[in-house]
């Protein structure tokens, strides 16, 4: 699949590595060469779609979600291009999951409420006790199974 969609864009590089994720700086999408799985062709599609979009920055995490639908819309475009269907189900498991990331990652670490994200990307405040805390930087494209194994927050 790989080397249709080179074909296909000529554009963007691709890179094998360990993971599937888009590099908007260098304008490369690295890739598990491993993709006898649906879910890697998938997480393929996927970043290409990052990559036809141009995704570079978002400003807060809802924008991020709303980068992430978009992907995937355009990842269905280019399955269906090269004919190939990605499942529904995954998709929505994959957004599902980044959610509850984000979710998870914006509850007090002392009082358990519900926050907002702050201006700066990666700061949270609760309005209830008044903490703070860092979180990691949102990135693209969290794998459905890198997500399990992360920790949701990280308090500096
Ligand atoms: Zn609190
Ligand atoms: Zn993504």
């Amino acid at each position: 699949m790989v080397d249709q969609l080179k074909a296909m864009f000529p554009a963007v590089t691709f890179i094998p590595g360990e993971m599937f994720s888009w590099s908007p700086d260098e304008h490369k999408i690295t890739y598990n060469q491993d993709d006898s799985q649906c879910k890697d062709q998938w997480a393929l599609l996927h970043e290409t779609g990052h990559a036809l979009l141009n995704h570079a920055s978002y400003s807060n995490d809802y924008e991020l979600i709303e980068m992430e639908v978009a992907a995937w819309e355009k990842a269905k475009e280019i399955a269906a291009k090269i004919g190939t269907t990605i499942e529904e189900g995954h998709i929505q498991d994959c957004l599902d999951s980044y959610r509850d990331w984000l979710y998870k990652r914006s509850i007090c670490p002392s009082c358990g409420t519900k926050t907002i994200q702050s201006d700066q990307c990666n700061s949270y405040s609760c309005f209830n006790c008044h903490s703070g805390w860092q979180v990691s930087p949102s990135r693209f494209c969290r794998s459905y199974r890198a997500l399990k194994k992360d920790s949701p927050v990280q308090i500096i």
